[in-house]
């Protein structure tokens, strides 16, 4: 599923980094001819970080302007210039690194002067290293994750509650990549952890004996005219100028049906003066993540006009051994970070 929200028909093209390598030294003495081919040696260290200038604005942590800081990957027209794969960023929004190559003419000039005479430019891809950063922190309302859900279980037309089904997860350890284009045999995995409870309404009642996740990981692309004074999946979209925009695309994950294997608990208390009904059960389950090879993952990163981070979204249907019993399925939404090494 792809949405997408239009933005005002402006453009923004903010150049972050400029490096210069000047070759006339090398070149100093060659009389260019035509039909021949000379290859310019040249060498570019790119940096780890920006230079401080770059983002001046008002930022909400110390912690925000270091990321803003920080060198963003390429996003959005590799696959464009170096035919890989796609990268689920939207046309509107796009990180692009190129060598210019200017060629001047200082010889014609009465003043001393520089003419530019040609300039070419080639695209060249650049994926950063990013360390694992701390737990994203999610707030109950957010809209983009949700760490905690809950529904009755219920079966019959009259869809009859069977009990109260409970879910909770935590945001899983960073998926890596490595830094090359190349990434044959390298599979990008995590595990995301789900803390299940369930509340039976009669003591006869059994919890669920098998559930089954649907999974999928959601690339969130956010882009602005303006530079972002927040982490903008901190933020909710109604708070947002008409110069911001969002962009998200779902990757379907691969998974399997599970057992749950449940231990008797205590049920949690609704109130004071309620009564705690009869026994509860819990269960833990471990579900793999493998990301598509098909796909090609920039690494989270937040710049001041572009922001790429990443959720791992659960819909949970549970299934009892009784085909008489109903399904009931909860929906869970975590961050994920994905990090280059
Ligand atoms: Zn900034």
């Amino acid at each position: 599923m792809v949405t997408h929200v239009p933005v005002p028909v402006n453009s923004l093209r903010r150049t972050f980094l400029r490096m210069d390598s000047p070759v006339h030294e090398s070149m100093q003495h060659v009389e260019l001819q035509p039909g021949i081919q000379y290859d310019i040696p040249f060498k570019f260290i790119v940096p780890r970080e920006l230079p401080v200038h770059v983002c001046h604005h008002k930022c909400c942590s110390a912690q925000l302007q270091q990321e803003h800081l920080n060198l963003p990957s390429s996003l959005g027209h590799a696959s464009n210039s170096f035919g890989v794969a796609h990268d689920m960023a939207p046309k509107e929004a796009q990180v692009i690194y190129e060598i210019a190559f200017t060629i001047w003419d200082t010889d014609n000039s009465k003043d001393g002067s520089m003419k530019k005479i040609q300039e070419y430019n080639f695209p060249i891809y650049i994926l950063p290293k990013r360390r694992e950063l701390a737990p994203v922190f999610v707030h109950s309302r957010s809209g983009y994750y949700r760490l905690n859900s809950q529904k009755p279980l219920s079966k019959g037309l009259f869809r009859s509650s069977l009990g109260l089904l409970r879910a909770s997860t935590a945001q899983p350890s960073a998926i890596q990549i490595p830094t090359t284009l190349s990434r044959d045999n390298v599979e990008l995995t995590t595990t995301l952890r789900v803390d299940i409870t369930f509340e039976p309404a009669h003591p006869q009642i059994k919890p669920p004996s098998r559930i089954t996740p649907t999974l999928h990981l959601k690339a969130m692309t956010f882009w602005g005219m303006e530079p972002w004074e927040q982490f903008p999946d901190q933020t909710h979209a109604s708070t947002w100028d008409a110069r911001k925009a969002y962009w998200f695309e779902n990757i379907p994950l691969s998974s399997n049906k599970l057992i749950l294997h449940w231990r008797s608990c205590l049920p949690a208390r609704k109130s004071d003066h309620e009564p705690s009904c009869h026994t509860a059960y819990m269960t833990s389950i471990d579900i793999p993540i493998v990301l598509p090879g098909n796909y090609l993952y920039s690494p989270t990163f937040h710049s001041c006009f572009i922001s790429r981070v990443y959720a791992l979204s659960a819909s949970l249907s549970f299934h009892s051994h009784d085909k008489a019993h109903g399904t009931s399925r909860l929906s869970l939404k975590t961050p994920v970070q994905i990090i280059a090494t």
